[in-house]
């Protein structure tokens, strides 16, 4: 038990079961903890397992095996008081079309059993910009207002933790800074804020650590300063068939090779050297390759600058 914790996640396994297809692993064994107070930031690619690890917290899909803790609180013996301490911004942006803003918040505060003093849906509205629209048809929102509508609506129950499943999807890019804006003034008033995202700027951005997972594992888990420093190394290592091989293109690169036998193995910084430039030197030797790999942590780097574009 740790009193700085906002989430603490043991073992976290999640299975989605099938009739017709296989079975999908969804989240392997995912043991992480997400501190009190801070912005953390859960990135991965399409198909990772973010939202899935999103919807367990928020009960909207059981897990397989593991301990979720909240706050200290047992997520699944005490999943009531679990839930009320978290705000889910669910990635989907459906709203009831019929409904103003003002009674989207008011159906939720009645969910939520808030009595009609204690409730604060002009100041909800207000802090996300939203106090304008508050008498909208929610159908003549834009993208970005239905966004903030779902935080406006996961804030409602004053929640110490906020979630938001890729808060920046459908939203423009005008509206995005606003966005970032207000996520970063509730977590100036004490709020843990977790956002999900498959670009690695965004998270930079606006976090100060981050998990990254991908194939429902968990690759890797630090601040964000250690990520981006950590990633900013690549390491290459190519077997060729003999030892004929040039590689002397390489020597115009920023870079440091070490050459055994036939084992060539290559390290350098993404940020100063491209890495097609580096895969071309390598392919044109003039030797056979038998085998390449980018070592270990490096494999996200790839994913990284992949899913960055
Ligand atoms: P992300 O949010 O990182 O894009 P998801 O958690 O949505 O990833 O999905 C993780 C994996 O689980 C994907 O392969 C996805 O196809 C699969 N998946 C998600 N939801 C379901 C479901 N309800 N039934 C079966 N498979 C699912
Ligand atoms: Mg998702």
């Amino acid at each position: 038990m740790n009193s700085e914790l906002a989430i603490a996640v043991n073992n976290l396994s999640k299975v989605y079961k099938s009739r017709s297809d296989t079975d999908k692993l969804a989240l392997d064994n995912i043991s992480l903890t997400i501190k009190k107070g801070s912005i953390f930031g859960l990135l991965g690619p399409n198909g990772a397992g973010k939202s899935t690890f999103i919807n367990i917290l928020a009960d909207l899909a059981k897990k397989t095996s593991g301990k979720i803790e909240v706050l200290n609180i047992n997520h699944e013996s005490n999943l009531i008081d679990a839930k009320r301490l978290m705000g889910i911004v669910p990635q989907e942006l459906n709203i009831d079309p019929f409904f103003t803003p003002y009674e989207l918040l008011e159906i939720q505060a009645g969910l939520y059993g808030i009595r009609k003093k204690d409730r604060r849906t002009m100041e909800i509205l207000k802090m996300l910009a939203l106090e304008d629209k508050a008498k909208a048809y929610a159908r003549t929102l834009s993208g970005g207002m239905r966004r903030r509508l779902l935080i406006a609506k996961a804030m409602v129950h004053d929640p110490e933790i906020l979630i938001l499943d890729e808060p920046t999807a459908g939203v423009d890019v005008e509206l995005r800074s606003n966005l970032w804006q207000n996520i970063q003034k509730l977590n100036q008033k004490g709020k843990t804020i977790i956002i999900t995202t498959h670009y690695l700027h965004e998270a930079e951005e606006l976090c100060n650590e981050i998990a990254i997972i991908n194939e429902g594992r968990l690759i890797a888990h630090d601040t964000t300063i250690n990520i981006k420093s950590f990633l900013d190394k690549m390491t290459i290592v190519v077997d060729y068939n003999d030892n004929n091989f040039n590689l002397s293109e390489l020597k115009n690169f920023n870079l440091d090779m070490r050459i055994k036998d036939r084992q060539v193995q290559i390290n350098y910084k993404p940020s100063e050297v491209n890495f097609n430039l580096v895969l071309n030197a390598i392919n044109s030797s003039g030797s056979k390759i038998n085998d390449m790999k980018i070592i270990e942590t490096k494999l996200e780097d790839v994913f990284l600058q992949l899913t960055q574009k």
